[in-house]
């Protein structure tokens, strides 16, 4: 056994996952489809797609804004809840 080249690999692991874990989280969240920044961070005027209210408007599945009654009739998810 090397216990060098074992912690080499160990290493090398770690940063794979590390870099696993990045690309997840960047494909696994959705963007504001107008400045592609999450719900978060987005600072554009959130206003319903369908309906432009602004009363509970959320960030959905598809990068547009929803309110939750149109959210329910679109039958859209929220950009949050993911596999849920
Ligand atoms: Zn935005
Ligand atoms: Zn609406």
């Amino acid at each position: 056994m090397r216990p060098g080249f074992a912690g080499e690999n160990s290493a090398l692991s770690r940063a794979a996952a590390s870099l696993i874990v990045v690309i997840m989280s960047v494909s696994g969240s959705i963007v504001c489809s107008i400045c592609e920044k999450p719900e978060a961070e987005c600072l554009c005027v959130r206003y319903c797609c369908i309906c432009t209210g602004l009363d509970g408007v959320r960030l959905c599945a598809d990068g547009l804004y929803y309110c939750p009654a149109c959210r329910d009739a679109c039958e859209v998810k929220l950009a949050e809840s993911r596999g849920t």
